[in-house]
């Protein structure tokens, strides 16, 4: 659905010096050299098509959708907050049942695997929207897990936690395997929502 307005209708309403016929001359505000018969239908600024953001009550050009977004930030954070805690629990999670499984360079070949799932959790708690902040959530998720998961048995068991935490983070920094492990599946897991 975009907002093509005829060049008599923009005079009229906008009382720009434009007429009919140099409806190609028309420039988009951000492409000074770039053709359009688009408009804001906000503003009624030349957009156009690669700067035209499409919004639930029409197109518009970039800096109108971005005002438009403001009222949601809120709920934008409540989601971000969602998919920090929904992946840092799926990454504690399957960092500890990997390790109950395999090691070392055994455990490479689930790194892809943990990072999807790990990605996919993230996508659902946020409704499945993308965006580099929902990738960053699901890197941090996958170390996170990736290096204190493997405590989580220790601190269930009554070990304090402060300790516990301390031995997994010597433990992959002692294993270079951990490393490969987590890049692997940070990998994965910011295809997921990119
Ligand atoms: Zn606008
Ligand atoms: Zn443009």
């Amino acid at each position: 659905m975009v907002a093509l307005v005829s060049e008599a209708q923009s005079m009229n309403g906008g009382g720009r010096m434009t007429t009919s016929d140099d409806a190609e001359t028309l420039s988009c505000i951000r492409h000074p050299g770039r053709s359009t018969v688009l408009r804001c239908g906000r503003c009624n600024a030349p957009i156009c098509v690669a700067c035209t953001v499409q919004t639930p009550v029409g197109a518009r050009c970039p800096a109108c959708a971005q005002r438009r977004r403001l009222p949601t930030y809120e709920v934008s954070r409540r989601l971000y907050l969602r998919a920090a805690a929904a992946g840092v629990a799926a990454g504690l999670l399957g960092g500890m049942v990997i390790s109950g499984l395999l090691r070392g360079l055994f455990a490479i070949w689930l790194a892809p695997v943990f990072g999807w799932l790990v990605g996919e959790v993230v996508a659902r708690a946020a409704n499945l929207r993308r965006g580099p902040g929902l990738q960053a959530i699901a890197a941090a998720a996958v170390l996170v897990g990736a290096v204190f998961g493997p405590a989580l048995p220790a601190i269930v068991s009554g070990r304090p936690i402060g300790a516990a935490l301390l031995q997994a983070v010597l433990v992959a920094g002692g294993d270079l395997w951990v490393g490969v492990f987590g890049l692997l599946a940070v990998f994965f897991a910011v295809q997921r929502v990119r």
